[in-house]
């Protein structure tokens, strides 16, 4: 079967062609780095780890995540804290990184950063303004939304009953109300870069549009996020790259999470209603929160409580149950199939919760299995686990407890930061004996730019 993909464009489900046989190109709307992720902000990167995993079985994925690291958000929150943009934006990315790996969110190919791709968001906005649809006014750099009379094609808003609408002041040097900003001034204490109009920063808009067309070309196979970001951020995206392509498609299907409440309000950090992922997980073993995060299909909200936690554990102790005591090798996981009906429901717009029922309909088919039909079920089960991003712990040690390892989140730092010095030192044996020790526990550690980051395995 092919996979079927609900498009927000054009409003419905329908099966998903890549523009080029066997390769498929994705782009996600990243995490703004100027606090710590919440359970909602986790939603869209687990839900669409489990496309990019259910992708990769069949196609060449190139999987873009961006940062967002430039922000009059962090801004704000570096005047408050005052510690530097660049130490809290460093400091916020290790954390997303950190805490979608304990989720099972794998790292994507791209992880493109807004600050080091100005030039591409100058380039772009200067062949805005040279097509004519942009203009330059008193230092800044719109949109000029008349321009584009796709504009609302996404949002199925009509510019007309928008602009009819619209009691926000307008700014004086906007054209209209509804044009956005490309580039905006910067004062000396602001962040801000040398451009053809002025030192100044960009618009949030631009920055997706100009890393996807980096990363990914032109025209992108899938550009996902969550649904608040469909007006404006991806009706602007689409705006802008559609017009500086020469009206070439932006995206061939637009993905949506729906949104994650708590007692029915929609959880965020405007309302302080959040739940950090950071916390959470000193806890609750990351499985049963990305079983929570996929118990609801992507595109329907869900409402959080402790109660969809306790029935992702009960979930898990089931599955956990099912292999428990069964020695599977690793060449018999890899060899396995994952059962038709599990990759079917997946293939169906990421039908998770039904993918759910055919994973337990495996575990309760093994649990009344014998023999080698038992060890080629159980292989079975592992693959399945590895596709859906859960399973990855030993059933012993999930039943005593023990998933997280033995060690919490501030043991593994305090050993990181051991590790650390004694590299720094030279002292490679003393680190190498740090890195085996979290390794025992069943900790991983990477080496990256923005320093060492850990996951539990
Ligand atoms: P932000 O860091 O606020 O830009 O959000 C990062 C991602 O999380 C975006 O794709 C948002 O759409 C998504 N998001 C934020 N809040 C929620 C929520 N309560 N439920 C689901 N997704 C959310
Ligand atoms: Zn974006």
């Amino acid at each position: 079967m092919t996979i079927q993909l609900h498009d927000t464009l054009q409003g419905k489900k329908v099966p998903f062609e890549p523009q080029i046989d066997g390769e498929v190109t994705m782009y996600l709307c990243g995490p703004t780095v100027y606090n710590y992720a919440h359970i909602g902000n986790a939603r869209p990167a687990v839900v669409f780890d489990l496309l990019a995993r259910l992708l990769r079985r069949s196609y060449k994925l190139t999987f873009a995540r961006n940062i967002t690291d430039v922000d009059d958000k962090i801004n704000a929150a570096s005047v408050e804290t005052g510690k530097p943009i660049d130490e809290i934006t460093a400091r916020y990315i290790k954390a997303y990184n950190d805490d979608m790996g304990a989720l099972g969110v794998l790292p994507p190919d791209v992880e493109p950063r807004a600050t080091h791709h100005i030039a591409e968001m100058v380039a772009m906005i200067e062949k805005l303004i040279e097509k004519g649809f942009a203009y330059e006014a008193a230092g800044h750099v719109l949109f000029d939304v008349s321009s584009n009379e796709n504009y609302g094609a996404l949002s199925k808003r009509d510019l007309r009953e928008m602009i009819a609408g619209a009691r926000v002041e307008v700014a004086p040097y906007k054209k209209a109300a509804h044009d956005f900003v490309l580039w905006k001034p910067s004062t000396p204490e602001l962040p801000g870069w040398d451009s053809p109009w002025g030192v100044g920063r960009p618009g949030w808009h631009i920055e997706c549009s100009a890393m996807a067309e980096k990363h990914l070309g032109t025209t992108i196979d899938i550009h996902a996020g969550g649904r608040d970001l469909v007006f404006p951020h991806h009706e602007n995206e689409m705006a802008q790259s559609c017009c500086a392509h020469d009206g070439a498609p932006f995206a061939r299907y637009w993905l949506h999470n729906g949104f994650l409440s708590m007692d029915q309000t929609k959880m965020s950090k405007s309302l302080g209603n959040v739940l950090l992922v950071h916390d959470l997980i000193k806890t609750v073993p990351g499985e049963v929160i990305r079983l929570a995060l996929l118990s609801a299909h992507y595109k329907q909200p869900l409402d959080w409580s402790a109660e969809t936690l306790e029935s992702a554990r009960r979930m898990l102790d089931r599955l956990y149950g099912a292999v428990q005591g069964i020695k599977v090798s690793a060449a018999a996981i890899a060899a396995a199939e994952v059962p038709a009906d599990l990759i079917a429901a997946l293939e169906d717009d990421l039908n998770s919760p039904k993918a759910m029922a055919a994973f337990f309909g495996l575990a309760k088919e093994l649990n009344k299995a014998e023999g080698d039909k038992k060890l080629a079920l159980a292989a079975q089960m592992y693959a399945s686990g590895e596709l859906l991003g859960v399973l990855g712990n030993d059933p012993d040690r999930w039943f005593a407890g023990h998933v997280e390892g033995d060690l919490s989140s501030e043991d593994i730092e305090a050993i990181v930061e051991q590790r650390n010095t004694a590299k720094k030192a030279g002292d490679y044996a003393a680190a190498d004996a740090f890195r085996d020790q979290l390794l025992e526990a069943g900790v991983t550690i990477q080496d990256g730019r923005e320093g060492t980051s850990w996951r539990r395995s």
